[in-house]
């Protein structure tokens, strides 16, 4: 069984030995994962960039945790396949991002 297989195992476990998949619908299941981004996101506010990442790396790892957790459960319910998509999104942004292009640059494709 492959690493992906194992964690999206665990997740429904955990899930289902609570009855809460009645909990999660698909417009749900987004909000709370931008819900945990946002979480995320408070731990670096007013800080700098090493500042939060010196003195919160557990909180940093408990909310990407809590972002991943929901974005595979997301990825369940449309019965992704969470290998397949990343690739095919990597293709995608290959093409918006040519390494000629983007090289050096923060620059939003479309400004390339
Ligand atoms: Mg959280």
């Amino acid at each position: 069984m492959n690493e992906i297989q194992e964690i999206i195992d665990l997740i429904t476990a955990f899930r289902d030995e609570r009855n809460w998949e009645q909990f999660h619908n698909a417009k749900d299941l987004a909000i709370a994962l931008s819900i945990e981004a946002a979480e995320l996101n408070e731990i670096f506010l007013w800080k700098t960039p090493d500042q939060a990442m010196e003195s919160n790396r557990e909180d940093i790892a408990d909310e990407l945790a809590d972002v991943l957790v929901y974005a595979f459960y997301l990825a369940k319910k449309f019965n992704f396949d969470i290998k397949e998509i990343i690739h095919q999104k990597m293709k995608k942004n290959a093409l918006k991002y040519p390494v000629e292009k983007a090289r050096n640059l923060a620059t939003k494709y479309n400004q390339l």
